[in-house]
């Protein structure tokens, strides 16, 4: 237990990590963030957010819960995600700043001293940005590039390019977050969705410590994909567009026809043309159903307003909790 715990001035920082079948480096991440968070002389607390991991993560994160009363131990019910593991670390943190970090090392806990420093000059949002993707191949590169970029260009809030989830939260910050009461949660979106004083600072980004990622090509375009429709309604208007357009040129095509039957006579009936325009229509009739079906598909999730996890246990040191929550259980 360190000194610092004990003196209530002092404002506390928490930091809230998602983990999810991490056992290889859980116990380096922890030794890592806590030697880094002793050096800065803040009050802290360590948020582990198990997210139904089945690799002895779990039993790993008891151990160092029991060992280290700064850490704090959020069991959740089965694996929900990442984005939902954020929801559940932000809910339960209780400092005055939250850093959320990743399990894997690919984010550098030595930066926290910096972020803390932004903090301190009064910003809200210091977000981390990477300026080298190491150990990632040029697909996921590119791919990634291409993503915010168009993101940015058809949505209505900026979400900066090459972030992760590493980054600062003010507790004002933190309530604004859990006040936003959507299902399907594109944290990025959200964090820029809520506005107040943001800042950025650059990083490289190294490769995982150990383990694998979690994100297969078939998630990150789903993720994508809710990026895309919880932050911007431009693909629903782009159908509609399409439609438009289509129709104009197929009345154009039609003029031209009569005309061209008037003038030289019809002397075969146009089947390729009929084919073409056929399938062309189709086409875009089922993209644009599909296009509705993804906002509908969403619409429903929002409004079974499931809660957002479910928890199955938290484990704390209550002596040590100063400023917890009266209430465990969130929503
Ligand atoms: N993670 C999680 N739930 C999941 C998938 C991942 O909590 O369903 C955590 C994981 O333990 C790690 C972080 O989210 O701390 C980032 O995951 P990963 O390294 O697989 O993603 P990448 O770095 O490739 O974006
Ligand atoms: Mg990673």
């Amino acid at each position: 237990m360190t000194g610092q715990l004990h003196n209530p001035k002092q404002k506390c920082v928490s930091i809230v990590v998602p983990v999810y079948n991490e056992a290889e480096v859980l116990e380096e991440t922890f030794e890592r963030l806590r030697s880094v968070l002793r050096e800065t002389g803040q009050r802290f607390e360590i948020v582990f957010v198990d997210d139904g991991s089945k690799d002895g993560s779990r039993e790993l994160l008891e151990s160092i819960q029991a060992a280290h009363p700064q850490v704090v131990v959020v069991l959740l019910s089965r694996n929900f995600g990442k984005e939902y593991a954020l929801t559940a670390g932000l809910d339960f943190a209780c400092g005055e700043a939250v850093i959320m970090i990743d399990a894997d090392l690919q984010d550098p806990p030595e930066l926290i001293p910096q972020m803390l420093d932004k903090w301190q000059q009064g910003f809200d949002v210091v977000t981390m940005r990477r300026v080298k993707r190491e150990g990632e191949t040029v697909a996921k590169r590119s791919s990634a590039w291409l993503f915010y970029r168009l993101l940015n260009r058809i949505s209505d809030v900026d979400i900066p390019p090459d972030t992760g989830d590493f980054r600062l939260l003010s507790a004002r910050a933190v309530r604004a977050i859990r006040q936003m009461p959507e299902r399907v949660r594109y944290m990025k979106g959200i964090f820029a969705w809520i506005g107040f004083e943001q800042t950025e600072i650059t990083y490289e980004r190294s490769s995982r410590a150990a383990g694998r990622t979690k994100w297969g090509y078939l998630r990150l375009f789903r993720l994508a994909l809710d990026g895309i429709t919880a932050f911007s309604t431009v693909p629903l208007r782009l159908a509609s567009y399409l439609g438009f357009i289509t129709a104009m040129l197929a009345f154009a095509y039609g003029v031209w026809t009569i005309i061209k039957t008037l003038v030289y006579g019809d002397p075969v009936a146009g089947f390729p043309t009929l084919m073409t325009s056929m399938l062309f229509l189709g086409g875009v009739q089922l993209m644009a159903i599909g296009l509705l079906g993804e906002y509908l598909g969403r619409l429903f999730t929002e409004s079974k307003n499931r809660p957002h996890y479910l928890v199955s246990e938290v484990l704390r040191d209550e002596s040590a909790s100063a400023g917890a929550p009266d209430d465990t259980s969130p929503e």
